[in-house]
């Protein structure tokens, strides 16, 4: 069996591809994110992908493209449900490019995370799936996530410190930043 992996970001692919690979499955990654920012940002998770996958040979398609206005102008007004959209355009973007290049199936890396909606993730998963007409691959990677990290740490990967969108910046940061007596 073949299978297109939607990923986010090299640390978070390093249990799915070990665990996948244990099973003989064939994994190509995909590389697709428009809400990572800001561009920087942007291009160091990139680099890293492109760092991790070289050392460990895995064939990545890259999507390089920076949507900065496009994902802004989608979540607008409706920041609190903004995941569903990212993840619906992600998983979205890989379920048709796995069923153009023919792959058996497609999946993401996003359902290593400890601090994503892994079921909303599932259920997006499921359902693009159907629309487009290739299976989702499910698998519950989570329990990869501390393996992962000791992996990365041993390869020197850079490791993202928020999840992706500059909302996501803020909600990490913001209190940290601000000073003791600030009323921000
Ligand atoms: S918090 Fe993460 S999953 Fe949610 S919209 Fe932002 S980047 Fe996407």
């Amino acid at each position: 069996m073949n299978l297109l992996l939607h990923i986010c970001c090299a640390n978070c692919a390093i249990s799915p591809i070990r665990e996948m690979g244990g099973k003989g499955i064939e994994v190509v990654g995909y590389f697709f994110n428009p809400n990572i920012h800001p561009y920087q940002e942007y291009q160091r998770r990139l680099e890293t992908l492109k760092q991790y996958s070289e050392t460990v040979g895995l064939k990545v398609i890259y999507r390089d493209e920076y949507l900065l206005e496009e994902f802004l102008r989608n979540v607008s007004h409706r920041e609190k449900e903004r995941c569903q959209y990212c993840y619906s355009i992600r998983l979205g973007a890989t379920a048709q490019e796995a069923r153009k290049r023919g792959f058996d199936q497609f999946s993401t890396t996003l359902l290593q995370s400890k601090h994503q909606d892994h079921q909303q993730i599932r259920e997006i998963g499921d359902r693009v799936g159907k629309e487009v007409g290739i299976p989702f691959y499910y698998e519950d990677f989570r329990q990869g996530w501390r393996k992962g990290l000791d992996v990365s740490k041993a390869m020197g990967l850079y490791r993202q410190q928020y999840c992706g969108c500059i909302y996501s910046e803020k909600e990490r940061f913001l209190k940290e930043i601000k000073m003791p007596n600030s009323k921000v």
